[in-house]
């Protein structure tokens, strides 16, 4: 059932709970990031697609809840419009003190860039909610020996800002409970942990989808388009349509991570697939 929104909205009212969308920048990802696409497709985003980069904070009466905290300064020097939140600007201290909790959907730089800077996290406060795999696959000593050479530096980040905030996690195995109406949907794929979250309040809800879709110019019309970084592309592919049929079967608001929007919308049958409908 539909939330309370407003047309053209990034901010969402569902009961008690506020939504509102917070926006890193965008990242231009080049079209050989893309699978198991035709030449129609591969054309469509050639040679470089737009992704966007938003993260979330969700209000309730008490509580500060990001979900996500974007890149930081840490991926600028590839995707120089990255990282517009600048969690990290001293300026921003207070506001940082103030966050009750971070669900972090995924490891990718993109989403824990925010995290922490110099070894010291920048959320003091918040506790960290993290799927249990997924801290466990990316910490893991052994990983950065037994990825390929080209992707050390990218593991090798990914640890450097976990370890600071690695007192203040709490790690969850599958779908938890986090009070308030909001919940950890598992959605494994694209990296091995990776969680949605469902927001609810009475008959309504609504979705954060994180990176189960990442090409909204690719993957609504063709769910079973592949991407780089998907650590299982074949279980990205089937969480992807799961959830789809879902958003689109029940009506469901949702928002991700690198819609070309930082609305929210519905999925609508189109075809074969799916297109995305703005709110
Ligand atoms: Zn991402």
């Amino acid at each position: 059932m539909p939330g309370t929104l407003e047309k053209s909205a990034t901010r969402l009212a569902l009961g008690d709970l506020t939504l509102t969308a917070l926006s890193d920048g965008y990242l231009d990802i080049p079209a050989a990031y893309f699978s198991n696409v035709t030449p129609a497709e591969q054309e469509a985003v050639n040679p470089s697609t737009r992704f966007g980069a938003n993260t979330w904070l969700i209000e309730t009466g008490t509580r500060k809840i990001l979900v996500d905290a974007g890149s930081g300064h840490f991926l600028r020097e590839r995707f120089p419009a990255s990282g517009a939140l600048t969690w990290q600007a001293p300026e921003k201290a207070e506001e940082r003190a103030a966050v009750t909790d971070i669900i972090i959907t995924h490891m990718h730089a993109d989403h824990i860039g925010g995290l922490s800077l110099n070894g010291s996290s920048l959320f003091p406060n918040a506790v960290i909610h993290v799927q249990a795999t997924e801290w466990n696959f990316w910490t893991d000593a052994a990983l950065l020996s037994a990825v390929p050479e080209d992707k050390r530096p990218m593991v090798h980040l990914i640890q450097a800002l976990a370890k600071p905030v690695g007192n203040q996690l709490r790690l969850h195995r599958g779908d938890a409970d986090l009070g308030n109406g909001i919940t950890l949907l598992s959605a494994p794929g694209h990296t091995p942990g990776h969680q949605a979250v469902h927001l609810s309040a009475g008959a309504e809800e609504m979705i954060l989808l994180a990176d189960v879709v990442v090409s909204d110019a690719l993957q609504f019309a063709n769910p079973e388009v592949r991407y780089a970084l998907d650590s299982d592309p074949a279980l990205a592919v089937q969480t992807r349509k799961t959830l789809f049929d879902r958003l689109s079967a029940d009506r469901i608001p949702f928002a991700a991570t690198h819609l070309s929007t930082d609305r929210f919308g519905y999925l609508e049958t189109r075809g074969n697939g799916f297109a995305f409908a703005e709110v």
